[in-house]
C-alpha cells in the first residue's frame, strides 16, 4: 500500500496518537532515511553531553548533494537486520525531549516557499498516512498548530528555516557544486560546532568579519548564539549576502 498524503491548513484537524500502547509501537523507528539539521544535531549531542566531532562520527554519515555539493548529514543505522535508529530502545526513544525534527514533525510534512515579489515566505502542512503506523485509528483529533505547539517545534522549525534561507542564497550566487574547502567550512560552522568555537576563538576564524563583542562572548558559551554566527558567517563569507 502506498502513502496517502493529505494537504491541510495550519487550523485544519487530523486524528492520530501515538503512544507506547499502539502494536505498531516503535516501528517508525526502523529503515531511516534521515537527515539531521544544524539544530538537530546541537540539540542531540548536548543531550548525550558528547561534543559535535565526536557525536558526528559515532552517530552521522556525510555525503555531498551531487547539484549543491553541500554537506548532507544523515542518522547511521543499527547493525540489525532491522536497521533500526540507534537511539531506539524497547522502551521508546532514548533522546526522546531532544528528538530531530523530522521525529517530532512526523505524521505532518511541512514545506516553505517563498515568494521573490512579495518577499513572503508561505508554510504548508500535509498528512502523511504511512500503512505501518497505527496511529491514525486512535481517536484524538487535534489541529496542525496544536500538534506543532506539542511536539515543541518552534526552535526547529526556526532555525531550520534559516537553513533553507542559506540554500536559497547558495543557488543564487553559486549555482552549481560547491568547490570542497567552501563544504568544509559549511560543515564546519553550521554542523560541527564545538570545532568552529575552537576555530573562532582560538584560531583566529572571524578575524576582521563585523561581528559585534556581544555576540561573540554569547557564542563562547552558548551553542544557539554560535549557530547563529555560523549562519551569518557562511551566508556573508561563502555566498556574499551583504
Ligand atoms: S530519534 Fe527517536 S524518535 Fe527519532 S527515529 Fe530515533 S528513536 Fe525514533
Ligand atoms: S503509531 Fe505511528 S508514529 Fe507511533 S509508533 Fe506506531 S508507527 Fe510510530
Amino acid at each position: 500500500m502506498e502513502n496517502n498524503i493529505v494537504p491541510l491548513d495550519i487550523d485544519e484537524s487530523f486524528t492520530f496518537s501515538c503512544s507506547r500502547k499502539v502494536p505498531c509501537f516503535n516501528e517508525c523507528c526502523r529503515d531511516l532515511n534521515q537527515f539531521l539539521t544544524p539544530y538537530d544535531i546541537l540539540r542531540l549531542k548536548n543531550f548525550l553531553n558528547m561534543t559535535s566531532g565526536d557525536f558526528l562520527e559515532k552517530y552521522t554519515t556525510l555525503h555531498n548533494g551531487p547539484e549543491t555539493g553541500l554537506p548532507v548529514i544523515s542518522l547511521v543505522s543499527g547493525n540489525s537486520p532491522r536497521l533500526q535508529c540507534p537511539f531506539v530502545t524497547p522502551d521508546g526513544c532514548r533522546v526522546y525531549t531532544d528528538r530531530p525534527s523530522s521525529c517530532r514533525m512526523y505524521p505532518i510534512a511541512r514545506a516553505l516557499t517563498h515568494s521573490r515579489e512579495t518577499g513572503r515566505s508561505t508554510e504548508h502542512y500535509a498528512l502523511i498516512k504511512e500503512p505501518h503506523c497505527l496511529g491514525f485509528d486512535q481517536n484524538k483529533t487535534r489541529t496542525v498548530r496544536e500538534w506543532l505547539a506539542t511536539q515543541g517545534l518552534e526552535p526547529y522549525n526556526r532555525y531550520n528555516d534559516l537553513l533553507m534561507e542559506i540554500i536559497s542564497l547558495k543557488n543564487r550566487q553559486k549555482p552549481g557544486p560547491l568547490d570542497m574547502k567552501s563544504g568544509r567550512l559549511f560543515y564546519l560552522a553550521l554542523y560541527d560546532l564545538d570545532s568552529f568555537r575552537t576555530a573562532v576563538f582560538e584560531n583566529n576564524l572571524l578575524k576582521d568579519q563585523p561581528f559585534d563583542s556581544g555576540e561573540l562572548a554569547s557564542a563562547r558559551k552558548d551553542d544557539t548564539a554560535l549557530l547563529m554566527v555560523g549562519i551569518k558567517w557562511v551566508k556573508k563569507v561563502l555566498f556574499g549576502d551583504k
